[in-house]
């Protein structure tokens, strides 16, 4: 070591002691205690100054600092975990309900007994492996036959099966296909005595999962078990084991997520997949880029200091879109119980166990998530607010929320119910509650300034609708399906985006031309499609609607639909297109207040449609009086609470004709 000074040369041998100590203390496990021991071996013969030497010891330094077997312990307690729900949130009782399920399931699978089945014939053996089974804390049953062990299973599940096989009348073979014909995870040890070694492999082939051969040796018992069971646990715990939270934005999927980690006692953390772009985001980047870094999964644990956090993927169903590498398949890793109890990030390159890492997906709509990833995830809808939901979440959490963090405490101010019914209606327009919180915290936020100026102003505050109109300015929203007139070829219609329901209207206009048909306002390839079909079944049945067989001459036809930002797509305004065809052509206006979402077929027939209760709600929003639905989404509407439907007709159909005299007006 001669290429530096003798004052660098302490200091140099001082950082390389420094990590050594620190790697001995960081508890890793020994394999990865090795890699990172000859890596720093090799530092230390490494010149400070060259490049290779700030590279290594950033490696060294990010596996000292990772949490390989720090935990929090879990609070198991359900009943408390059902009352944090509770007071963080109103309402979603079903989504609430279906959350504790989960965690009673994945909580039994976790802490129940693991039960054994023992079968042997031979007393002393059965005494032998139930004395060393029990002292593992296992329930154990015992059988003296094949006979009794085929009894037994047919009433009762084990987690381990342990059998001879060689027994009178049945034999360990029987019991073993038994056991995997009737509970085929069930994981079967079989028992041999010494020289029959070899039929005791082939039952491996057969589904075993192993063999013990007499005279036992407690080690391998011990060891086997252990093994058996590991395998059999990750198999119940891998069937719909990840949460999806399916809704809106501004639902609540991120602070029950929250609530879920602070129920169980475990830290939270959060990726966006979202923004992504490259699948090293998740899995990280091979060392030998320049800024090489891990991926966002090992970063985030890292963050939250413990290897068992409450993990939650936003945007599930945006990844796949323009992305390099293979996104999804990193993911399916990550959340598969076989293989993320070694999942390798690129960066740190040895293995790093997730399996306790509880994750829960985010989408807004599930749908959009690719198949083999969705057949992984229980899904769970969030669907958006009725009006009289957010005002009690804005009476109840948000307006007591904002007075904490705008340090109004000592001088709440009183929000009036005309208040915030008025912030709903008139100033913000959205399924969830996000920019309802926004406004509230706008308005505390005046109050609180104004208090900074002349103290005793703001002493019992009442936020009136007058108030609210001060500091939130003149209303943003307008009952878009009330405050106009009827017209001829508008029709308004109800989509269902990202965002939740929403509604449009759809304008169709002719004018001289040869036959063409525009389409404008951001319309996706189906829903072009949809209005290419509503115009040739319209065609194609004009005499029977009474539309005038040569309109089509020399015409041009143009359907538009406004808001163009918002792209728009799905075969749901199939009908609404076709009215507002109909009332071009047939020149009677339709009426403004109904809302229809259908897919149209060629022969007229109406096809059901997704996202019925986002819909209902965006029309509710909107101020509209009647929605028309296909009959075949009746099953739907039939689910939908009573208190979401309330005030609105809600008419079924199965053809285009059963609508037009409810929407064109004679
Ligand atoms: P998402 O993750 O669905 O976009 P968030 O969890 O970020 O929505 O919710 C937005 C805000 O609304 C948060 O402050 C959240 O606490 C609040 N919120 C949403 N739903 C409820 C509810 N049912 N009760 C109380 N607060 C809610």
């Amino acid at each position: 070591m001669n290429f530096f000074k003798k004052s660098d040369d302490k200091q140099h041998l001082a950082t390389i002691e420094g990590y050594r100590q620190r790697i001995a203390s960081a508890n890793m496990p020994s394999n990865v205690q090795q890699i990172a021991e000859r890596e720093l071996e090799m530092l230390s013969k490494t010149n400070p100054a060259a490049a290779e030497y700030a590279i290594g010891l950033t490696y060294i330094e990010y596996l000292v600092s990772l949490p390989w077997h720090k935990k929090t312990s879990d609070n198991l307690d359900l009943e408390r975990a059902h009352r944090i729900l509770n007071e963080r949130h109103y309402g979603l009782s079903e989504v609430k309900e279906r959350i504790i399920e989960h965690l009673a399931v994945k909580i039994m699978v976790m802490n129940r007994k693991p039960t054994i089945l023992i079968v042997d014939d031979e007393e002393i053996a059965r005494n032998n492996l139930e004395h060393i089974l029990k002292k593992e804390d296992y329930a154990i049953a015992t059988a003296k036959s094949g006979m009794e062990a085929l009894k037994i299973l047919d009433s009762s599940a084990f987690d381990v099966v342990l059998t001879d096989i060689k027994m009178q009348t049945v034999d360990g073979l029987e019991v073993l296909e038994k056991t995997k014909s009737k509970y085929p995870d069930t994981q079967v040890i079989m028992i041999t005595g010494f020289s029959a070694v070899d039929s005791a492999i082939e039952t491996i082939k057969k589904g075993a999962f192993h063999y013990i051969a007499k005279p036992f040796k407690l080690d391998e018992v011990r060891s086997v078990v252990k093994q058996a069971l590991k395998k059999k646990l990750s198999t119940i715990s891998s069937k719909g084991s990840i949460l999806c939270f399916s809704g809106p934005p501004g639902t609540g999927k991120t602070s029950l997520g929250k609530s879920i980690a602070e129920a169980l006692g475990r830290k939270f953390a959060r990726i966006s997949l979202g923004g992504m772009k490259d699948e090293a985001e998740i899995r990280g980047h091979r060392r030998t880029y320049a800024g090489a870094m891990p991926g966002r999964i090992i970063e985030e644990i890292r963050r939250a200091e413990s290897s068992n956090p409450v993990l939650m993927l936003d945007e599930v169903d945006k990844i796949g879109q323009d992305f390099k590498g293979d996104p999804e398949s990193a993911l399916l890793e990550v959340l598969d119980p076989e293989q993320n109890q070694s999942f390798i990030d690129h960066y740190l390159d040895v293995p790093f166990d997730l399996s306790n890492v509880m994750f829960i997906a985010t989408a807004n709509i599930a749908y959009n998530i690719q198949g083999a990833l969705r057949d992984r995830m229980e899904i769970i809808e969030f669907s958006g607010y009725t009006e009289d939901e957010k005002a009690m979440i804005a009476l109840l959490h948000l307006v007591p929320k904002q007075i904490r963090e705008q340090g109004l405490s000592d001088y709440p101010p009183e929000f009036t119910a005309e208040a915030i019914s008025k912030v709903i209606n008139e100033y913000t327009r959205e399924a969830g509650i996000r920019n309802l919180e926004r406004q509230i915290s706008t308005i505390c936020r005046k109050i609180a300034t104004e208090f900074v100026h002349h103290k005793e102003s703001i002493r019992n505050i009442s936020v009136t609708p007058e108030l609210v109109e001060r500091y939130l300015g003149p209303r943003k929203f307008y009952l878009e399906v009330a405050d106009e007139k009827n017209r001829v070829g508008v029709t308004t219609g109800l989509v269902w985006t990202e965002a939740g329901g929403d509604i449009i209207f759809l304008e169709a206009a002719k004018m001289k031309g040869k036959r063409e048909l525009i389409l404008t306002g951001s319309l996706g390839n189906v829903m072009r499609e949809s209005a290419q079909a509503a115009l040739s079944y319209i065609r194609s049945n004009a005499s029977l609607l009474g539309i005038p067989e040569n309109i089509f001459e020399y015409q041009d036809i143009h359907i538009h639909v406004p808001a163009g930002a918002i792209p728009k797509d799905g075969p749901s305004a199939g009908v609404t297109i076709a009215i507002a065809l109909i009332s071009l052509f047939l020149e009677k206006p339709t009426r403004r207040d109904v809302a229809i979402s259908g897919e149209l077929t060629l022969s007229g027939r109406i096809l059901p449609v997704g996202g019925i209760k986002e819909k209902i709600l965006a029309a509710r929003r909107a101020g509209v009086k009647t929605v028309i639905l296909p009959l075949k989404n009746r099953v739907d509407v039939e689910n939908i609470p009573q208190d979401v439907k309330k005030g609105l007709e809600i008419l079924l159909v199965e053809r285009l004709e059963e609508i037009m005299d409810k929407v064109l007006i004679k």
